[in-house]
């Protein structure tokens, strides 16, 4: 079944037209690669689908296991359990990895901070994504492969169904890149969707189950990851025009 439908969306900015009639379609439990050159606009496309502003107001329809939908803020989309992992990091540095998980949805227990909670859950959290460091560790002591982690270790403190990551790998080296496709793999074992943003075309092929390609704006093809991988110069001369 499908997961996410969006249909003809049209998003401006002054002097800008970010998105012209783009559609994408995510089935349920699949990992989606979104592909394009820089400004080709991928993250926009994420954006309107939070509702973060001044994304959420835009042309088209989008809909959401079977029913349409129009968040305002995040908060909508975060409740329906749409997580959006931004190139830039939301984390605060100098606040620990505890912290950091729960900020602004802090455990209470009788009107106090339940600490006890919070460290249970925070262990079961940073289980989930295979980070063993001290929960107490601040965020400015662990490196970006880490950070993103714990990115996705909130992602899953809020339930989430559908997990969008943005670029995830851009900063991470190897190794941590690795880690986080074998995530995403096994994520969706457990029934959670994906969709990455991605220029790099060995993880797409490595990870994706389809991949829609954006370019200047518009939507350009979308394309099965089959058993025999894919044709990467069709996705590049897709990408590149
Ligand atoms: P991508 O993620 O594919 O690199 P973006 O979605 O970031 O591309 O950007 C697509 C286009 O929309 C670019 O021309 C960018 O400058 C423009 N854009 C994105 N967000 C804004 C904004 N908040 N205000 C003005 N222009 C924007
Ligand atoms: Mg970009
Ligand atoms: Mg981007």
């Amino acid at each position: 079944p499908i997961l996410l439908e969006m249909r003809s969306i049209t998003k401006e900015f002054p002097g800008v037209k970010a998105l012209a009639d783009v559609n994408l379609v995510v089935r349920e439990g699949e990992i989606h690669a979104i592909c394009g050159e820089n400004g080709a606009g991928k993250s926009t496309l994420m954006k309107v689908l939070s509702g973060v502003y001044p994304y959420g107001s835009y042309n088209g329809q989008i809909f959401y296991q079977g029913s349409e939908i129009r968040f305002s803020d995040i908060r909508g989309s975060e409740k329906a359990g749409i997580v959006i992992i931004h190139q830039e990091l939301a984390l605060v540095p100098h606040m620990s990895i505890t912290e950091n998980l729960f900020l602004g949805n802090e455990p209470r227990k009788n009107g106090s901070y339940d600490w006890t909670g919070a460290n249970r859950r925070a262990h079961e959290l940073l289980t989930q994504v295979g980070l063993r460091d001290d929960p107490d560790t601040l965020i400015k002591d662990i490196g970006v492969g880490k950070q993103q982690l714990v990115e996705i270790a909130k992602a899953f403190a809020k339930d989430v169904k559908l997990l969008i990551l943005d670029e995830p790998t851009a900063a991470l080296n190897e190794n941590d890149s690795k880690h986080l496709l074998d995530l995403l793999r096994e994520f969706k074992t457990r029934g959670i969707t994906s969709i990455m943003i991605s220029h790099k075309l060995n993880e797409i092929e490595d990870v994706a189950d389809s991949i829609t390609i954006l370019r200047d704006g518009k939507t350009v093809e979308t394309l099965e990851v089959g058993a025999e991988g894919v044709n990467e110069d069709r996705i590049v001369r897709g990408m590149v025009g």
